[in-house]
């Protein structure tokens, strides 16, 4: 919901509510830009969206204060984004610097999302001290990491060399046993070493349809948009998928295996219907 030109007011919570009620996803991710520049228009509609018996994940920079009663929402998730420590952060980030975060997430429920970057890496212990801060506050229910992700062909400073990327799953690895908020499973973490290595054979993008704040474009193949390089994926979401995937049902047949022979035959049986196949979870992306 980024572009403001795009739907706002009534127009925005009743199209919303439209697509819903037509796609029927199981999660609904509302990002942005920030998704709060629609404060009004969130508040009307997170209750209607919860009352469908969907989960809604609210990804924000907490730039402003939230509705109180969110706390008290069951299926609902807002997730902060932190860009490191104060120091890096509050430089990318501003105005949503650290102090006004703290100020505005007091008394809610947050997921603190980070993404990581080459730069963090070069200094030994950065993770531990972002978990340090972040998880003895009461307001914090968990912390995800995600690797940064480049499109094919870029050359940023913040792209991880493979080294660090294998440095960045051990020390999860290793925090993962002493800060039990950094909710990631190990199977996950592992998952950050052989990311899908092409839109087709990830089981996120095949599972999600991603729309622009006009409720129509679709960006494809991922959140990402664009050419995003597979190979270097560090989407928490694609990897925790990736490890429901690779799990083996009675040890023997991946569900992954499972998951495709069951949306190659959703899709046999929809282009027989002609009708398209459903598609979950569906965010809503600017
Ligand atoms: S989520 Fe990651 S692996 Fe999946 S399509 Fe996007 S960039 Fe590729």
């Amino acid at each position: 919901m980024r572009e403001l030109n795009d739907r706002k007011g009534r127009e925005l919570v009743d199209g919303v509510i439209e697509l819903v009620d037509r796609l029927k996803p199981l999660h609904l991710s509302i990002v942005g830009g920030d998704p709060l520049v629609r404060y009004r228009e969130l508040e009307t509609m997170v209750p209607l969206l919860l009352d469908r018996g969907i989960h809604v994940q609210i990804v924000t920079s907490a730039f402003r204060p939230m509705a109180a009663d969110w706390a008290k929402l069951p299926r609902l998730n807002v997730v902060v984004s932190i860009d490191g420590l104060p120091p890096e952060h509050d430089v990318r980030r501003k105005p949503a610097t650290y102090d006004r975060i703290l100020k505005n997430i007091a008394g809610q429920k947050i997921t603190i999302h980070c993404t990581i970057t080459a730069q963090m890496t070069k200094r030994p212990g950065y993770l531990q001290e972002f978990l340090e801060f972040w998880t003895p506050r009461p307001e914090i229910e968990r912390v995800w990491f995600s690797i940064f992700t480049p499109q094919k062909g870029d050359d940023l400073p913040e792209i991880l060399t493979k080294q660090e990327r294998s440095g960045v799953i051990r020390d999860l690895l290793e925090l993962g046993e002493k800060f039990p908020k950094l909710e990631m499973p190990k199977e996950l973490i592992r998952q950050f070493a052989a990311p899908p290595h092409r839109p087709e054979d990830c089981v996120f993008a095949l599972t999600t349809q991603t729309l622009s704040a006009d409720l129509k474009t679709k960006i494809t193949p991922c959140q990402f948009g664009g050419n995003p390089d597979c190979g270097s994926c560090g989407c928490v979401a694609s990897m925790a998928l990736a490890a429901v995937a690779s799990h083996k049902l009675g040890g023997v047949i991946p569900v992954g295996a499972i998951f495709k022979a069951s949306l190659k035959i959703g899709q046999w049986r929809a282009r027989r219907s002609a009708e398209p196949p459903p598609i979950q979870p569906l965010q809503v992306l600017p």
